[in-house]
C-alpha cells in the first residue's frame, strides 16, 4: 500500500502515518518529492485495511498496489532518484560514464588506464584506484571488503536473486549497481531493487548488461527497449553495460551510441591498454584511444537528445 499525502502536510502528520505503520508491526518508507510526499509500506504479508490511513490527518489517499514492487513506482516517487556517489551523480540529466578492466591486473595497468578513462570523462572506475570506484560483491563477506574500499556495491548479473545478498546491501549506506540476471524478466529485476530498497538503502542504479537469446551472434543480447521500460514504471536511474551485453570489441561502440541515443543515464564500458593481453574479457574491451573516441561521440548524441 502507498499512502499519498496532501501537498501542505505538514512533517507531524507524515510522522502521524508512520507511527499507524510501524504501530501494525510494519516498515514505512517516507519519500519526500517536490510536489507531496509519499509513503510505502512494506511488510505486511497480506492486504492491509485502507481505512487506517483513509481518514488520518493530512492523507490525500491511500492506494492498494496490484504490483508486487511499489518502493520502485513512479506512483510512490514521481520525481526521478539521483544516485551520490561520494558527490559525482548518476541519474540528474548528466551522463554517467562508469569505465575500467574487467579486471585490475597490476597496479601499473589499474593506474594507466584510470588516467585515460579519467581524461575522456569518466567519473567512475571500474574494477576495482581512482576517484569513485565501483566493484562486485560476490557474496555476504564480499560486501564488508567493499564497503570498506569501494564507493559503490556493484551486484552482479548471476547475483541478482542472491536475496540474502540483496538485503545485506538494503542495510549498506553505499549506494547499489545492480545488473539484471541474464533470464530476468523486467518484473524479476524490478522486484531485485525492491528487495534492496526495502530494507532502507533507496540509492539503486540499475545496469542493463544484456539478456539470453537464441541469437549467437553476440556475448547476450543487449534489451534496449528496457531503458523505456523501465523510465515508464520506476524512478530509478538506468545505465547500459554495452561491453557485457556484446560481448565484442567492435560492436561496443555502436551500441553505446544506442545506448545513450535510447535515453540511459549512463553507460558501462570495459577498457584495457592491451586488450589481447587482459586476463578476461579482452575480446570486448576498447582500447584507451578506442575509449577516447566513443566517450566523445557518445557525449554528443547525449547533447543532442537533451
Ligand atoms: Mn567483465
Amino acid at each position: 500500500m502507498l499512502v499519498v499525502m496532501n501537498a501542505n502536510a505538514t512533517e507531524a502528520e507524515i510522522a502521524g502515518v508512520v507511527h499507524v505503520i510501524e504501530s501494525l508491526g510494519l516498515r514505512a518508507h517516507t519519500m519526500p518529492g517536490a510536489t507531496r510526499t509519499a509513503i510505502g509500506i512494506t511488510g505486511n504479508k497480506g492486504a492491509i485495511s485502507l481505512q487506517h490511513f483513509e481518514n488520518l490527518p493530512g492523507v490525500a489517499e491511500a492506494i492498494r498496489v496490484s504490483k508486487p514492487y511499489k518502493l520502485i513506482t513512479l506512483d510512490l516517487k514521481q520525481d526521478r532518484t539521483i544516485v551520490d556517489i561520494g558527490g559525482a551523480r548518476i541519474g540528474n540529466g548528466s551522463l554517467a560514464m562508469i569505465a575500467g578492466p574487467c579486471a585490475i591486473e597490476t597496479h601499473q595497468q589499474a593506474f594507466a588506464i584510470a588516467e585515460i578513462v579519467k581524461k575522456s570523462g569518466a567519473k567512475f572506475f571500474r574494477g576495482g584506484a581512482f576517484k569513485k570506484i565501483v566493484s562486485e560483491a560476490l557474496d555476504e563477506p564480499g560486501v564488508d571488503l567493499v564497503e570498506k574500499y569501494a564507493d559503490m556495491i556493484q551486484i552482479g548479473a548471476r547475483n541478482m536473486q542472491n536475496y540474502t545478498l540483496l538485503r545485506r546491501v538494503g542495510r549498506s549506506k553505499l549506494p547499489v549497481l545492480l545488473k539484471r540476471g541474464m533470464a530476468a524478466t523486467l518484473e524479476e529485476w524490478l522486484l531485485a531493487a525492491e528487495y534492496i530498497m526495502s530494507e532502507g538503502n533507496y540509492q539503486v542504479v540499475l545496469c542493463e548488461r544484456g539478456v539470453r537469446t537464441f541469437a549467437q551472434h553476440t556475448r547476450n543480447t543487449l534489451d534496449l527497449a528496457a531503458v523505456p521500460a523501465v523510465r515508464r514504471i520506476s524512478h530509478l536511474p538506468i545505465i547500459i553495460d554495452a561491453s557485457h551485453g556484446t560481448g565484442k570489441n567492435y560492436m561496443v561502440t555502436p551500441l553505446a551510441r544506442a545506448g545513450v541515443a535510447v535515453g540511459a543515464d549512463g553507460l558501462m564500458i570495459e577498457v584495457h591498454c592491451k586488450p589481447e593481453e587482459a586476463l578476461s574479457d579482452g575480446a570486448q574491451a576498447l582500447t584507451l584511444d578506442e575509449f577516447e573516441q566513443m566517450a566523445n561521440e557518445v557525449r554528443s548524441i547525449h547533447d543532442v537528445i537533451n
